[in-house]
């Protein structure tokens, strides 16, 4: 069953129509998040749980995310599915480099949340994606469920409504963080 999103605002029903007030913030966020374009990101293992997401048993279209892009310049959230090596990490900073702000960052997975089981002993292996970009979204596993990445995609949602994700932070002239 396809989850209902409220929209934010509040309708006063009028003879003539209807009138909507909400802040534009909210309009926005809303909008954004129910319209996320994933970057593929697969590198290893996690990935098959990544694409039996995207597929019709899953259906992770059902959320606003069916428009998986091969090119950073669509995309808007990057799902980190698998292992990366050092040789990968700055293939992926330029790729987070190159995607449009705001910009969101899934990491799936033990190896892409901390280097999993390449964690100990391991030379060639980032532990954890966030050594090279920031991410919003852990999900635990070795290989994660594709219910568990839904369930990473509708908290980012949730994090992208409240305004809580990093992007939308807000500096002052000083650059002063003065929402985070
Ligand atoms: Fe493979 Fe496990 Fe690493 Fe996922 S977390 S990429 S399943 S080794």
């Amino acid at each position: 069953a396809t989850t209902q999103v409220p929209f934010p605002g509040q309708v006063h029903p009028t003879e003539g129509g209807g009138v909507l007030i909400s802040k534009l913030d909210e309009v926005i966020n809303w909008a954004r998040s129910n319209s996320l374009w994933p970057l593929v990101f697969g590198t290893s293992c996690c990935a098959i749980e990544m694409m039996s997401t995207a597929s019709a048993k899953y259906d992770w279209s059902r959320f606003g995310f069916e428009v998986a892009r091969a090119t950073p310049r669509q995309a808007d959230v990057i799902i980190i599915a698998g292992t990366i090596v050092n040789k990968m990490a700055p293939v992926l900073k330029r790729l987070y480099d190159q995607m449009a702000d705001p910009k969101y960052v899934i990491a799936m997975g033990a190896c892409a949340t901390s280097g999993g089981p390449f964690f100990y002993n391991t030379y060639s292996v980032v532990k954890g994606a966030d050594h090279v970009i920031p991410v919003d979204v852990y999900i635990a596993g070795c290989p994660p469920r594709p219910e568990a990445l839904i369930h990473a995609m509708l908290t980012l949602q949730e994090k992208i409504k409240s305004g809580g994700t990093r992007e939308q932070i807000k500096i002052d002239k000083d650059m002063n963080i003065i929402n985070g």
